[in-house]
């Protein structure tokens, strides 16, 4: 373990070489995150597009990888296409533990390859293999036929790669890790697609270096795992998981319906996390170096007409594809949902915000702001048929229509009106109709996500208007999450992973010096990757709420617009602050 510096692979598909680097820095940036944000200032160019050749595509763990419960994220970062500034996405699978023993902190990739390929990465091994044959198949397809072309480790695997939605250099291509997990929003999709590369391997192919004094490092291991048993996630993230929070947020009128035009609906029931968990669950999963195991794979048998057989269809449901592609497209059958969650993620598309903007689409059609000559099928809320035909056009950019919506709702909405009622905070909405600060904190957050904040649940137990609490809710909510991104945590485990049990994790692994600068470091942290987010473009003033917005009605009454505007302002006004705060 490098205590001071990192071990960095640098791929350039251009030319076709690798090389591994130590970087010094970890002093300053601990790893996941922060790392990300200190490579893209080394490596990347804040003033070219974001599909130039020469922009890094960096992958990132932390120092706790592999070595205690939930640490299993990876962070991915780039230049998004979808707003052309830096941004993060983070997702799990075997893609953290599988960096971790190929023996890297990250991986940067340069370049454009010559033709479709293949990298894979494992502690001794680069090659970048001609795959043009997988270009145009779906994530399933390509991740068979890949599983078997580096079939040479065992157990810590990982295969990441992109469907039609990222070789169509879609907006909301994302990268599929493991089949159930994905690097999902703003377009990471997209950039592997501008740099010609359909997939990754990682290998994991070496060891996992013990720390000389085991004892420490094995009483902490031993507290956090009983922590993770006492916080109940083992219960509440194992057993019916975040669709658990659908009937919550329905009870609240915070559940948005049909493009956000409702947020209570009568038969919410229907698309329960207990409908899904009855008649669907098929079994759960985790991340590599998970024990909590909250990944539901559900399934549905389809009988195929030609040869009378029955298929069985396999896919990981959550809380937020269920509202994107359910509640949001007024579905109320799981089976529909179910197919749509399997089509969305095998297409490459992101369910988010792929289901979002298709809701908007049925608006527009609805009001004859656009027509089918546009849409090509007849979109309709609830009508599962249209919506499975319209996501492969979206994916694929059949028409000037679905690649403008590709781009994001609203580049769609621009070019065809209809903008009043694109639900987009930044970018397509997250499932939260909570109301004034949820909108600002998606709106105005550093990846447009519900996980930036957790404004959403503070909104949920909060209806005073107390503008200067909910911004330092926002504010110092997100400093532990940059220390977590970090490491890089799960978010579940935030609970679990307090500044004094981090504190104890870094010791006990012989990193005494960041376990004693925790605080300076996520200032640190956070005020880079703003740094990188306004240098690359990111105003707040230039970010609207659309109109759509302040016509909801939560459990708190009326959308105040007052309010709303009065906490857009403010924020912005703290994060401009934040990002030319000296902090080194
Ligand atoms: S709680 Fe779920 S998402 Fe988080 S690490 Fe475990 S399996 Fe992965």
């Amino acid at each position: 373990m490098d205590r001071e510096g990192f071990r960095i692979m640098e791929v350039n598909l251009t030319s076709g070489k690798a090389t591994i680097v130590r970087v010094k820095g970890r002093d300053k940036a601990i790893g996941g995150s922060g790392l990300c944000a200190m490579l893209f200032e080394q490596r990347g160019f804040t003033n070219r597009p974001w599909d130039h050749a020469d922009q890094p595509l960096i992958f990132a763990i932390g120092p706790l990888t592999g070595y205690f419960p939930l640490m299993s994220k990876t962070v991915c970062a780039f230049k998004s296409p979808y707003h052309d500034q830096y941004t993060e996405s983070h997702a799990g699978g075997r893609s953290a533990i599988s960096l971790r023993f190929s023996g890297l902190d990250a991986i940067v990739i340069k370049g454009r390859a010559k033709r479709p390929s293949l990298l894979v990465v494992g502690s001794r091994t680069v090659e970048i293999i001609d795959a043009h044959f997988l270009w145009g198949m779906d994530v399933i397809r390509s991740g068979r036929i890949i599983r078997h072309m580096v079939d040479r480790s065992h157990g810590h695997r990982s295969i990441l790669r992109i469907g039609p939605a990222g070789e169509n250099l879609s907006a909301m291509a994302c990268i599929n890790a493991d089949t159930y997990r994905h690097f999902g929003r703003l377009g990471a999709g997209a950039v592997m697609g501008s740099k010609n590369l359909k997939a990754i391997a990682i290998l994991g192919d070496s060891s996992l270096p013990l720390p000389k004094d085991q004892k420490p490092y094995r009483a902490v291991w031993k507290k956090v795992f009983q922590d993770v048993q006492k916080s109940g996630m083992m219960h509440k993230y194992h057993n019916l998981g975040t669709p658990a929070n659908l009937m919550r947020l329905n009870e609240l009128k915070s559940l948005p319906w049909r493009n956000l035009q409702a947020t209570f609906d009568e038969e919410a029931e229907r698309i329960s996390g207990e409908a899904f968990a009855n008649d669907h669950l098929l079994r759960n999963l985790a991340c590599s170096g998970c024990p909590v195991g909250c990944i539901h794979v559900g399934f549905i048998r389809e009988k195929f007409m030609e040869d009378h057989r029955y298929y069985y269809l396999q896919m990981a449901y959550d809380y937020e594809p269920i509202f994107a592609v359910g509640s949001m497209l007024g579905m109320k059958e799981p089976v529909s949902v179910l197919k749509l969650i399997e089509k969305t993620d095998r297409m490459g598309l992101d369910v988010i915000s792929a289901g979002v903007a298709l809701a908007w689409a049925t608006e527009a059609l609805e009001r004859a702001v656009i027509s089918t000559k546009e849409t090509i099928c007849k979109l309709s809320f609830g009508d599962v048929h249209c919506y499975l035909e319209a996501v492969e056009h979206l994916a694929k950019g059949k028409n000037n229509f679905y690649r403008l919506l590709g781009q994001g709702t609203m580049t769609a909405a621009e070019e065809y009106g209809g903008q009043d009622f694109a639900c987009v905070l930044g970018q397509e909405m997250a499932g939260y109709a909570t109301g004034e600060l949820f909108f600002t904190a998606q709106s105005l957050g550093f990846r447009h996500s519900h996980l930036d904040t957790a404004a959403y649940s503070y909104e949920q137990k909060h209806g005073e208007k107390d503008l200067e609490k909910a911004i330092d809710f926002l504010l110092s909510d997100e400093l532990p999450r940059c220390l977590l991104n970090s490491m890089v945590a799960c978010l579940f485990s935030r609970k679990v992973y307090t500044k004094e049990r981090l504190k104890e994790c870094l010791s006990s692994l012989g990193y005494e010096e960041l376990a004693e600068n925790l605080d300076d470091l996520a200032r640190h942290i956070r005020a880079s990757r703003w740094r990188l987010r306004f240098q690359t473009g990111f105003d707040p003033e230039n970010v609207s709420i659309p109109r759509r917005f302040f016509k909801v009605r939560s459990w708190k009454g009326p959308v105040d617009p007052d309010y709303l505007n009065r906490l857009k302002k403010a924020y912005g006004e703290e994060l401009k602050k934040i990002a030319l705060s000296k902090s080194d």
